[in-house]
């Protein structure tokens, strides 16, 4: 579904990422766990086109996209769920559920609309509020209502627990695990390490824009170094 392969990705004179390969598979909640500056974010901006891929090949369901420009990547049944939520603050819940299916015609928003509001009954309770009044976890959940509006085979999601209390990052989790239900597969970067690998089929772990260890959630979980370097124990 999502294939890098050997990808490297520069600022300027600086480079973010090196020969990184990973592979995400139809159906599988895939994460990528790494500290603060890791290059997590760039790595899925660099999925997304920008930065572009200095080296190396991006293939989105079978189809090379290395060159490909932004706004034609993020039509291929891919969405992002950016760091920061990013929701639109003086706009109300169903205003940017509708600026994430800007693509859509009529149905297929009120569609989207109500499979959102199936998924986050929390959001439509709120429907008419503004984003920047709500608390943090519903501006997450809207942000990934938001990514989901355009019925994506592949979400990508960054960072969604960040910053959000331990009852609420449980929520996301399951969420997150709800959306892979539905047949949606979820690549996921998180810094919350433990939460992530307990959810993930795979993970790979990040360090300073390298992949220095591929395996299952679970051995990753008991793997000695992640334990000391992500889990705290
Ligand atoms: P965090 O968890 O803090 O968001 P991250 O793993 O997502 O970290 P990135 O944001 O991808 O890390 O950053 C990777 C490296 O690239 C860092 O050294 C960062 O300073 C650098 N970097 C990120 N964005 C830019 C930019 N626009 N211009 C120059 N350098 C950048």
């Amino acid at each position: 579904m999502l294939k890098l392969e050997n990808v490297s990705a520069h600022y300027g004179a600086i480079q973010a990422l090196h020969n990184v390969s990973i592979e995400v598979n139809e159906g599988e909640i895939v994460t990528l766990i790494g500290a603060n500056g890791a290059g997590k974010t760039t790595l899925l901006k660099t999925v997304c086109g920008n930065p572009r891929a200095s080296e190396g090949k991006i293939f989105l369901f079978g189809e090379d996209v290395t060159q490909h420009e932004t706004h034609v990547i993020m039509r291929k049944d891919i969405a992002i769920s950016p760091e920061g939520r990013r929701v639109f603050p003086a706009l109300t819940v169903v205003e940017n559920l509708k600026m994430g299916g800007f693509f859509l015609d009529k149905q297929e928003i009120e569609e989207g609309i109500a499979h959102v509001f199936a998924l986050f009954p929390r959001l439509e309770e709120r429907a008419n509020q503004r984003a920047g009044t709500m608390s943090g976890g519903e501006q997450q959940m809207l942000a990934i209502g938001r990514a989901l509006m355009s019925r994506p085979k592949l979400l990508l999601l960054d960072e969604p627990t960040l910053g959000l209390a331990p009852l609420i990052i449980a929520q996301i989790f399951e969420i997150i695990q709800t959306i892979r239900q539905q047949g949606i597969t979820v690549f996921l970067v998180e810094q919350n390490a433990n939460k992530a690998l307990q959810v993930a089929d795979r993970g790979y772990v990040l360090e300073t824009g390298r992949v220095v260890l591929e395996d299952t959630g679970a051995n990753l979980l008991v793997n000695d170094d992640v334990r000391k370097a992500y889990l705290g124990h």
